[in-house]
């Protein structure tokens, strides 16, 4: 049964549009019906449109998505190029909506001499993303930052919410009601004199020279066990290399698993249960990933 669209939206929603083309492993089914929203009040317009019972998934730039090649059913809405707007609110906070990229947070951030923003520069997804995974880099972490988010949810309602009603921790953020999503946050940074684009240049080049930086991957996979790093433990149990259809495990960090062309979702997934169930039979040790796995097989 095809999932039908208000007729205002019918003619810009995407119908099967393959995630492969959203997601930076290159992987994933399509989508049934695929909206990115023109702005805020297209968005909330859309929402309260959709039929209730239909899912809905939200992508950013699907740099933590593994999407199964059986694609999504329901309403995708991609937030990529549009909720886009970042501004200075006052001299140390911003406001950022929640397709906005963030290493465009980092940049602007120095350019407005406030910081430390740098980390944001590692993340190469949006800040809605990265609200909804407290994504972090060079010891820096996004909720550290949030003084306030704005939310909608399924109705195209808008909510205020502050930091206090989300349970926030290593890469997972549990929020008050399981269907709203973000739109846009208030972050606070300090006053930095002084550029710190060598700083972000530095840092990337560290990363460079120890991640498969270009190659098509989705970061780190696996989340870092208490006390630990993944990547040790998969190196360790001579993981390093290990390949199954066109995904392997990456040689330059054991915990990036790279798709070099040609891998599906299900070469992906195996190859993620495969590192799993050796390091807990080597090291006993579970590993959890941080790449969120969604869609039909
Ligand atoms: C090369 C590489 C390096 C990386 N390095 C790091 C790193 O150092 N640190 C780190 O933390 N991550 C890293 N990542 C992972 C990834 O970039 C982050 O998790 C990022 O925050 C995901 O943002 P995104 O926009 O791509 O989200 P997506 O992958 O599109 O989505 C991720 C999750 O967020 C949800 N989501 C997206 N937008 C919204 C929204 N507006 N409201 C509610 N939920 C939403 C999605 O539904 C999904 O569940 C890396 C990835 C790559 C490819």
């Amino acid at each position: 049964m095809s999932l039908t669209v208000a007729p205002e939206f019918s003619t810009r929603v995407r119908r099967d549009e393959p995630l492969s083309r959203h997601t930076s492993w290159h992987v994933g089914g399509p989508a049934e019906v695929f909206f990115n929203p023109r702005d805020r009040n297209d968005l909330a317009a859309f929402l309260r449109a959709a039929p209730p019972e239909v899912p809905i998934q939200w992508i950013g730039l699907g740099s933590n998505l593994l999407v199964r090649d059986g694609g999504l059913e329901g309403i995708v809405i991609s937030t990529h190029g549009t909720l886009d707007a970042l501004e200075r609110l006052s001299e140390t906070t911003v406001y950022a909506e929640a397709g906005v990229a963030c290493a465009r947070i980092a940049r602007q951030c120095i350019k407005w001499g406030l910081g430390p923003a740098e980390f944001f520069a590692g993340i190469p997804g949006t800040l809605g993303g990265a609200l909804a995974m407290n994504a972090g880099a060079f010891g820096g972490e996004t909720w550290q930052h949030v003084r306030a988010v704005e939310t909608i949810d399924r109705k195209g309602r808008t909510h205020h919410r502050a930091p206090s009603e989300y349970r926030v921790s290593y890469r997972q953020v549990l929020a008050p009601e399981p269907e709203e999503w973000f739109v846009a946050a208030e972050l606070a940074f300090e006053r930095r004199a002084g550029s710190h684009a060598g700083e972000v240049q530095k840092l990337l080049a560290q990363r460079k020279a120890s991640q498969p930086i270009g190659e098509w991957s989705c970061g780190s996979v696996f989340t870092n066990p208490p006390g630990d790093h993944a990547a040790r433990l998969i190196e360790a149990a001579g993981l390093k290399g290990f390949r199954i259809g066109d995904a392997s495990v990456s040689q330059k960090h054991a915990n990036f698993i790279i798709n070099h062309g040609q891998a599906t979702a299900v070469d992906l997934e195996r190859l993620i249960g495969h590192v799993r169930d050796t390091v807990a039979r080597i090291h006993g040790v579970a590993l959890h990933p941080e790449v969120r796995i969604v869609g039909v097989p």
